[in-house]
């Protein structure tokens, strides 16, 4: 029986507490409580929340990852995803580089470790790299690795293709992000020009060369609760040590512009059934997260246990100043963040502006765009890799 159909069959009343105990004495949820979860009314979102937060501080403790991206190359995409703004053409007014050259990948990476980021994401557009993109990135990272021994670097380059995840391990890649997005039976919805097995592939390859695998979603694209769930337990099938949890961001060019169906109780109830199927995998709140979560941002802490510094890679986030004492006003601390005592203003020693500012560069703050009538288009990157304005660290 396939997770759609399973969850068809039963839909069980939900007790959040009596299912949490179970799960810590190793039930492993099924795709009816899966969508129970999902289907909760709005007034019991916080009780589901208070209930999956237990298993997050059993495995995470009060942690929370922090993960910087750096956009290597944007825009400019052969693929036919309908929720991105880089692909084939595209009318979002993203910015569009190709690759950036080593010393300011390396330089642009470094600004987010100085932020606080423990991990590095080095993220490419495009199908999949050539075999000369690989020995690119691989040049990059042995630099950033000699530079930042201690920082865990995952590269996301698309679709991988015969050794080339041999090639990223052995050059101290330690992680491999390919999204499987959404569920299989909601795959043809969002694209035609690769295939949901062309995914899994990808994240198989991963695996086998001994990468570290991060896989997640995109919450928000006309799926069903039974395909949220459907998806939820492929990522958990696939043993994926991480979980981005992206929230649709409708660029204005792109086939899903103007589309919302989420709610900020809508994504809690999305981050509680990933981490009641998942317990121990790395949650990360990740694209959307401003747009969508709004001032239950800090609320999403409580079940997920990783963010992401700053701006996303065609879109700005809120300013990383704003997610560093989000973090310490909820209560938590960075992962690997030295125990120092917060300033008088309750922002982590070392914390954002020490490599380049925040906030400048005239653009609009992404922290005021919600409130009860968020902007249904994100706003556009225009600082940080690619362009001459500070980065958003
Ligand atoms: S998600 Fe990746 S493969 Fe799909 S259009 Fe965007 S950049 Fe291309």
């Amino acid at each position: 029986m396939t997770a759609a159909q399973d969850a068809a069959v039963v839909a069980p009343a939900l007790d959040p507490e009596e299912l949490v105990d179970r799960i810590e004495a190793g039930h492993r949820l099924t795709a009816a409580e899966a969508v129970a979860v999902l289907d909760a009314p709005d007034a019991e979102t916080f009780r589901l929340v208070a209930a999956a937060s237990r298993l997050r501080e059993r495995h995470f403790g009060r942690t929370v990852k922090v993960n910087y991206l750096v956009s290597l190359k944007t825009g400019l995409c052969p693929e036919d995803c309908t929720y991105c703004s880089q692909r084939l053409g595209t009318e979002a007014q993203i910015l569009k580089y190709t690759w950036l050259k080593p010393d300011e990948a390396v330089r642009q990476a470094g600004l987010g470790i100085a932020g606080g980021a423990s991990r590095v994401c080095m993220v490419a557009s495009g199908t999949g790299p050539t075999d000369r993109d690989v020995d690119r990135v691989t040049e990059m990272i042995g630099r950033l690795k000699d530079e930042h021994p201690q920082v865990e670097v995952c590269a996301c380059l698309g679709k991988l293709k015969d050794g080339q995840a041999e090639r990223l391990k052995a050059a101290g890649v330690d992680a491999y992000n390919h999204n499987l997005n959404t569920a299989e039976s909601h795959y043809e919805s969002i694209c035609t020009s690769h295939t949901y097995a062309d995914r899994v592939d990808t994240v198989e390859r991963a695996t086998a060369a001994g990468l570290s695998s991060c896989s997640g979603l995109i919450a928000g694209m006309g799926e069903t609760h039974a395909q949220l769930a459907e998806a939820v337990l492929a990522l958990r099938e696939l043993d994926s040590d991480s979980i981005p949890v992206n929230f649709l961001m409708p660029f204005d060019g792109t086939p899903l512009a103007g589309h919302v169906q989420l709610t900020p109780l809508e994504c809690l109830r999305i981050l509680a059934v990933v981490r009641l199927a998942c317990p121990d995998k790395e949650l990360r709140i990740a694209g959307g997260r401003e747009m969508h979560l709004r001032s239950l941002q800090a609320v999403g802490l409580q079940v997920a246990n990783s963010i992401f510094l700053g701006d996303y890679l065609t879109s700005e986030g809120q300013d990383a100043e704003a997610d560093l004492r989000m973090i310490a006003d909820a209560g938590f601390t960075v992962l690997g963040a030295a125990a120092a005592p917060a300033d008088d203003d309750g922002a982590p020693d070392g914390g954002c502006c020490g490599g380049g500012g925040c906030g400048e560069g005239g653009v609009e703050d992404a922290s005021t765009r919600g409130g009860t009538s968020p902007s249904p288009s994100p706003a556009p990157r225009r600082r940080g890799a690619g362009t001459a304005e500070p980065a958003n660290a």
